[in-house]
C-alpha cells in the first residue's frame, strides 16, 4: 500500500509517499481501508522533532482516520468487513491507505456521516469533550469562551457546548471563520486579532465573566484570560506554543483555576465513554464535523503547511487515492 513515511524529523518536505507492506490484523485487531485521514497540528509538532513524544524513525504519521473494515483478527465480534468506522489512534499511523487498529479504539460511523467527517472525530472532538466536561466540569447555563473556535477543536467545542445548554462565545480571525463559528452555534463571535476583544468578551458575558474558557493559544492569551473569569471560573489550556506570564492575583481573587489537558493522558475507559457520547452526537446530528479542505494523501506536506496557517475553517483532511 501507499503510505507517508518520515525518515528524519524536519520540515514538511520530510513527508514522503512510499510503498509499504499491507498490515495484517492479529487477535483483537482490525485493518481499516482508509477513505479520509485527519490532519492535526500535533502531527506537525511530532514531524518537526520538537515534541515531547517522538516516534521511532521511520514512522507513518497520524492518529485520526475513517473508512471501512477490511479484515478482522481473531476475537473481533463488534465489526465485520465492510462496516463504516472511524478510529481513535492506530498501531500503524493513518497517513496511509490502510491502518492497523486495536478494535477497542474503533467506533461506528453512522451512514449519514461522511468519511471526511469521521476523520475529524477523534483528536478534535475527544479533546473538546474532555476539556469541557471532564476537566472544566461544564454544565448547562455556564458561560464558555472558546478562544480559537474556528479550527478543528474549536468547532467541536462550539457544537458540544451549545448542545449541552451553555452560553457560547467563540473567537476567530477571518470573516468566513467567524461566520462558521456563529453558524455552528455560538451565541456571539469575536475577533481574537482585535486589540479590544477581551473587553468585548467581558461585555458579552454581561460583565460577570466566564465560568469556562477553552484556550487554544495560551502563550498569547492566558494572562488576560484570567481577568475575564467569573468567580470559580476555570481556564482549560488546550493549545500552547510558548511561555506566558500571568498575575496569580487574577485567579486568587476569583477562586479560579487554571487547568490543562493532553488527550494522550485519557485512559482507555475515558476514551470509551467519550466516544460513546460522540457517536450518539453524530447519530442525533448535534455533532456535524466541518471539513474545510480535502487534500490528496500524496500532498501531505501541503496539508502540514495549511494546518499551521491563520484563517482556520474546520478540519483539513487527507484523501488516499
Ligand atoms: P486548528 O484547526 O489549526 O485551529 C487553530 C485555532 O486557533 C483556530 O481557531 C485559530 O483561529 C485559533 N487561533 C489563532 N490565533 C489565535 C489567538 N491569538 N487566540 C485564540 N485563538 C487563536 O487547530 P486545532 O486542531 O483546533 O487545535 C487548536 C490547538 O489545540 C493547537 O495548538 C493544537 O495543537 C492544540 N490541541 C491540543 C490538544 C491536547 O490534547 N491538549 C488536542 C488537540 C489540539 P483563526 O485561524 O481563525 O485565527
Amino acid at each position: 500500500m501507499k503510505a507517508i513515511r518520515v525518515h528524519e524529523f524536519g520540515g514538511p518536505d520530510v513527508l514522503k509517499l512510499e510503498d509499504v507492506a499491507d498490515p495484517k490484523p492479529g487477535a483483537g485487531q482490525i485493518v481499516i481501508r482508509i477513505r479520509a485521514t485527519g490532519v492535526n497540528p500535533v502531527d506537525t509538532y511530532i514531524r518537526s522533532g520538537a515534541y515531547g513524544r517522538k516516534p521511532a524513525l521511520p514512522y507513518t504519521p497520524g492518529t485520526d482516520a475513517a473508512g471501512t473494515v477490511e479484515s478482522a483478527g481473531s476475537g473481533v465480534t463488534s465489526f465485520k468487513p465492510g462496516d463504516r468506522v472511524y478510529t481513535a489512534t492506530t498501531l500503524s499511523g493513518t497517513y496511509a491507505q490502510r491502518a492497523l487498529c486495536d478494535v477497542a479504539l474503533v467506533f461506528p460511523l453512522p451512514a449519514h456521516v461522511s468519511f471526511a467527517q469521521g476523520a475529524a472525530m477523534h483528536v478534535p472532538y475527544a479533546t473538546a469533550f474532555r476539556a469541557l466536561f471532564h476537566r472544566a466540569q461544564a454544565q448547562g447555563a455556564d458561560t464558555v469562551l472558546i478562544h480559537g473556535a474556528s479550527g478543528g477543536v474549536g468547532i467541536a467545542a462550539v457544537q458540544l457546548a451549545r448542545a449541552a445548554g451553555l452560553h457560547v462565545v467563540g473567537t476567530a480571525s477571518s470573516d468566513r471563520g467567524k461566520q462558521l463559528v456563529f453558524a455552528e452555534g455560538a451565541h456571539r463571535v469575536l475577533d481574537h486579532k482585535s486589540a479590544n476583544h477581551f473587553e468585548e468578551a467581558l461585555a458579552a458575558a454581561n460583565g460577570r465573566g466566564y465560568d469556562v474558557i477553552l484556550e487554544m493559544l495560551a502563550d498569547v492569551n492566558l494572562g488576560r484570560d484570567l481577568g475575564i473569569l467569573a468567580p470559580q471560573g476555570r481556564v482549560v489550556v488546550v493549545g500552547n506554543r510558548g511561555a506566558v506570564e500571568i498575575n496569580a492575583r487574577d485567579i486568587m481573587t476569583r477562586d479560579g483555576s487554571i487547568l490543562a489537558m493532553s488527550l494522550w493522558n485519557a485512559t482507555p475507559q475515558e476514551l470509551t465513554s467519550i466516544h460513546a457520547a460522540l457517536v450518539a452526537g453524530l447519530e442525533n446530528k448535534s455533532l456535524r464535523p466541518i471539513i474545510g479542505q480535502e487534500i490528496p494523501l500524496a500532498e501531505a506536506a501541503r496539508a502540514h503547511v495549511a494546518v499551521m496557517e491563520s484563517g482556520a475553517y474546520g478540519k483539513i483532511v487527507l484523501i488516499p487515492q
